[in-house]
């Protein structure tokens, strides 16, 4: 029973340190953040806001130089200024950016953003368990051990939420008539700005390779088009 006390507090602490953070993220995205202008992006955002039956499609941007795009906890789509500089640049094309803002709203049609919140306290609550029960039986490695099994879970679970939010963006795509090239031009392009991770052993990583993701696409665009692009 002595050991519930710990797992009970670690969920409490996490649920804390998770409201602080959503709190801070908002804060630091209002701080640093505009609504989206540009006439080019707003046509194809447009077609997403139609297949989706809704009037109007809010991005903003967020402005530090990291190529991302991401949904904050309340919903929201944001792409990052560095990703708009890559567009006016011309290395990135509109609907290559429209691919992401798709897949950002998988992730908030799916429930990923709000889920996080669960996720996070019940993996330090896993943490703490998993440390106090293995340091009986292997003191120091055990809980070393504990913490690897829980990272690794965590980032199964990041990636199924990303082949989900890919799967549905490549729904929406089409839907839309903006069709999934870019979507798969655009995982190849940041394959090669992002380089090394690679390397990287695939356990760790919270994000699956860009060409599992694309092979992943590809297997839904011949399910669901009968052909692959
Ligand atoms: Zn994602």
């Amino acid at each position: 029973m002595h050991f519930l006390l710990p797992i009970g507090l670690a969920v409490i602490i996490g649920l804390v340190s998770y409201l602080f953070s959503v709190n801070k993220t908002k804060q630091a995205l209002d701080l640093k953040s505009k609504p989206l202008q540009s006439p080019e992006l707003e046509n194809k955002i447009c077609a997403l806001a139609m297949a989706l039956d809704l009037t109007h499609l809010n991005v903003n941007v967020y402005n530090i130089e990291t190529i991302n795009g991401l949904a904050a906890p309340g919903g929201q789509i944001y792409i990052t200024q560095g990703f708009l500089s890559k567009f006016n640049k011309g290395e990135v094309s509109a609907t290559e950016i429209v691919s992401v803002i798709a897949h950002e709203l998988g992730h908030v049609a799916l429930g990923h953003t709000r889920r996080r919140m669960i996720d996070f306290s019940g993996q330090n609550a896993l943490r703490t368990a998993l440390s106090i029960t293995l340091n009986r039986f292997i003191p120091v490695i055990g809980p070393w051990l504990a913490n690897l099994a829980v990272t690794i879970i965590a980032a199964r679970m990041s990636r199924k939420d990303e082949f989900e939010a890919d799967s549905y963006a490549t729904a929406l795509m089409l839907k839309s008539g903006l069709g999934i090239q870019s979507q798969k031009s655009l995982l190849q392009k940041l394959n090669k700005l992002t380089g090394g991770a690679e390397s990287v052993p695939a356990w760790f990583m919270s994000h699956p390779k860009a060409g599992e993701r694309v092979k992943a696409i590809e297997l839904n665009e011949k399910k669901w088009t009968g052909t692959v692009s």
